[in-house]
């Protein structure tokens, strides 16, 4: 499948913020946002026009793109499954997002990015309910269960993810029992519960013109 391959501080940098796309570099003084918060390119230091309506919006769902690490069409495709769903659109869509088994892996702990997340699933390291399941954008539902499986208790990436996620915690929609390295999906997250500092109602505007 297709996926950004670039340099993605230059993803932060053009959004402005923190999207935590590097794992635990995002937490450093490091990361480029702390260093220098100013748009890629040789002439990011010249934008300063302020942005109105529909760049707004395109901006918004940019980030919200890049923070779940899907591209144009499959983002499309999550929009066009929250607006047949009854409730609010632009949160219906989060949670869509959220409910992501690479996303479900990262909050957990087991991985310190998204990106590391698809990558682990990819290397089939996790079970569902009991079976294998080597697919990042799985649609995980209330009562799944995630454990790692046999010999990847011990992968690295693993190991050290859970040691750094000590300090980000697990939000309450998830539970996690590090002893038989299982995690368990509570309830389907509400808005509040997604902390995420986007504006999803501009990207609903924006689909909708
Ligand atoms: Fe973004 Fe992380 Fe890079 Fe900072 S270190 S710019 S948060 S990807």
């Amino acid at each position: 499948m297709a996926r950004y391959i670039g340099p993605v501080c230059r993803l932060c940098r053009r959004e402005g913020m923190k999207l935590f796309l590097k794992g635990e570099r995002c937490y450093t003084e490091k990361c480029a946002i702390e260093k220098r918060n100013l748009p890629p390119g040789q002439h990011g230091k010249l934008r300063k026009a302020k942005m109105v309506g529909y760049g707004v919006q395109l901006r918004e769902k940019q980030k919200v793109k890049r923070i779940y690490g899907v591209l144009e069409n499959q983002f499309r495709r999550y929009f066009e499954m929250a607006d047949r769903t009854r409730g609010i659109t632009g949160e219906t869509l989060l949670q869509l997002l959220e409910r992501r088994f690479d996303s479900v892996i990262y909050r957990l702990g087991l991985a310190t990015s998204r990106a590391q997340a698809r990558q682990q699933i990819r290397h089939g390291h996790f079970l569902i309910n009991g079976k294998k399941v080597d697919i990042p954008s799985y649609s995980m539902k209330a009562g799944d269960t995630i454990t790692v499986r046999g010999t990847s208790a011990q992968n690295a990436s693993i190991v050290h993810a859970m040691e750094e996620v000590k300090g980000r915690g697990i939000p309450e929609w998830l539970q996690f029992d590090a002893g038989q390295l299982t995690g368990r999906v509570q309830s389907l997250p509400t808005r509040e519960q997604i902390n995420l500092p986007v504006q999803e109602q501009l990207i609903v505007e924006l689909y909708s013109k």
